[in-house]
């Protein structure tokens, strides 16, 4: 129950161990294809390149970065947490002209002071936020960021890693570019796979540039020769196979789910913990209309051991829970509500082990 990898469904371990067949099989093609149609699904997208990225959620935002910023492309970042720290750097490490608009950790971006930069910035062809902070448990509103963002012109990059599943994303209405998420976190699939998806205006972008993407490995130019629907798929590189089976099967389940329904599921879990744990004394970091229900961060309380908590968790109940990161470090925990880990015996659980380790350790 931390902030990610969630547990993952038995029935995604299970299709883990299918029989490895050839990345090039037909039949392992048109396992890709669904894989793409459940991906628009889940995004809410009919962005024809919607494809999972062979590698973790922190590829998935690079292979943003590196095909969409060229050199000298003014971005603005809106940064309130340690994932939006992240896209800056890629945007710096790109060659891209970096315009950051900070945020106190724990508060949602800041639509206002968003459009405020953008009129007098003119020249900023893209906006790249954080929809779930998972570093702070903060939802910032994309809806509306997305709708600012598009006044100006821009292109919206959008990281989706935590809240793909858990709370409403909406590509298309929300009119997002370029989104990305993982699968560890509320798909409940293992680490290692990021779920893409670029729109037209996005595509545009990546053809017209100058210059060649600065990654091999990310250009998506030539991923798309092996994920497009057409017969002449090429290799590009060996493909997870058994990974995407694992995410193929992670997917149907949501599907069954239905999207909604997964979401309420999450809400409903997340009142239940909340409810409890304001009932012991833990108090909510996060104010309570952009609390994300997929992970729940409270203030240590002044007296604790923090660090003697979360080991009690772990060796006496076989529970972990997430520590703070960078200035939120020993300030607060961040518990994990997420997919198949997202449900009433864990809050339950979760709850009487906290109780216990703190009468314990007090
Ligand atoms: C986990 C996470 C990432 C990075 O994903 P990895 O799979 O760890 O590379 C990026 N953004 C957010 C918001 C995340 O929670």
């Amino acid at each position: 129950m931390g902030p990610g990898p969630s547990d993952v469904n038995p029935r995604v371990l299970s299709a883990l161990g299918r029989p490895t067949i050839g990345h090039l099989d037909p039949q392992f093609f048109m396992l890709m294809d669904e894989v793409k149609s459940l991906l628009q699904y889940a995004f809410k997208t009919k962005n024809d390149l919607t494809i999972p990225i062979s590698a973790p959620g922190s590829a998935g935002m690079e292979a943003c970065f590196v095909n969409l910023v060229e050199p000298g492309d003014k971005v603005v970042v809106c940064s309130n947490g340690v994932f939006g720290g992240r896209m800056a750097e890629n945007v710096r490490r790109v060659g891209g002209q970096l315009i950051l608009l900070e945020e106190e950790w724990g508060k949602p971006v800041n639509p206002e002071k968003l459009d405020a930069l953008l009129s007098k910035n003119p020249d900023v062809s893209i906006v790249a936020f954080v929809h779930a902070e998972t570093s702070t448990g903060v939802r910032s509103d994309a809806e509306h960021l997305c709708r600012i963002a598009k006044n100006y012109d821009c292109l919206v990059i959008l990281d989706c890693v935590t809240s793909l599943g858990g709370i409403e994303v909406s590509l298309d209405e929300w009119k997002v570019d370029a989104a990305y998420s993982g699968s560890q976190k509320c798909l409940s699939c293992v680490p290692g796979l990021s779920p893409l998806s670029f729109s037209d205006a996005a595509l545009k972008k990546l053809k017209n540039r100058k210059s060649p993407v600065n990654s091999w490995f990310l250009d998506l130019n030539l991923i798309t020769d092996y994920w497009s629907g057409s017969e002449k798929r090429s290799y590009h590189h060996t493909a997870p196979v058994n990974s995407i089976y694992g995410l193929h099967e992670a997917l149907i389940i949501l599907k069954e789910e239905g999207l909604e329904r997964s979401w309420d599921r999450h809400r409903q879990n997340h009142v239940l913990l909340r409810d409890h744990l304001e009932g012991i004394g833990l108090r909510f970091i996060v104010d309570e209309p952009y609390r994300l229900p997929q992970l729940n961060a409270v203030s240590i309380p002044d007296s604790v051991d923090e660090q003697a908590i979360r080991k009690s968790l772990l060796n006496d109940f076989d529970l972990e829970i997430g520590a703070g990161l960078g200035s939120l470090a020993g300030k607060i925990w961040r518990i994990g509500l997420m997919g198949y880990a997202s449900n009433n015996g864990n809050v339950l659980y979760c709850v009487n082990a906290l109780k216990e380790a703190l009468s314990k350790n007090s």
